[in-house]
């Protein structure tokens, strides 16, 4: 592959050949006309373009960290799936570090593994309320868990 041109988007230009998931790493800090600043998280679940997660898997893990995450922290904006299906975007106000967002992810993956419903799994409450897999959440959790030591090295070198 070619030099690519500069992208808007910030993980456009990040060579996902390079990334050696599980891992978590910084994909944009944006300071607001007023001085407040956000902090966007990658959050990366499995190996880009060798692994995805099951679409269930998907949807319960952002049902859950979406919930449990604002027990840890006040200032959790948005929790969203990358539409690859390998990894979140965590989006929090405030200018952030890895090492201060690890043990809230990981207070919050803990939650999710003892946890024993998928939150707001019903068609009441969410737009495909049967398309969920706790097992599956579950099993990706402690898979990301269990590499936890790691979590800061985004790079495979
Ligand atoms: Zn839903």
């Amino acid at each position: 592959m070619t030099e690519q041109p500069r992208m808007n988007v910030e993980s456009f230009n990040l060579d996902h050949r390079t990334v050696a998931a599980p891992y978590l790493r910084i994909a944009d800090r944006k300071e607001l006309p007023g001085g407040d600043v956000l902090t966007k998280f990658d959050v990366r679940f499995t190996q880009p373009n060798l692994e995805h997660l099951d679409t269930e898997t998907v949807h319960s893990l952002e049902h859950m960290m979406a919930e449990h995450m604002r027990n840890h922290s006040e200032d959790v904006l948005d929790v969203s799936p990358m539409g690859c299906r390998t990894g979140f975007y965590v989006l929090l106000s405030g200018d952030r570090t890895v090492e201060g967002f690890a043990p809230v992810l990981e207070a919050t993956l803990r939650d999710l593994l003892a946890a024993d419903e998928v939150p707001a799994a019903n068609e009441i409450q969410c737009g495909w309320g049967a398309h969920h897999s706790l097992e599956g959440a579950q099993r990706a959790a402690r898979e990301f868990l269990d590499q936890r030591s790691v979590w800061d090295r985004v790079t495979a070198d």
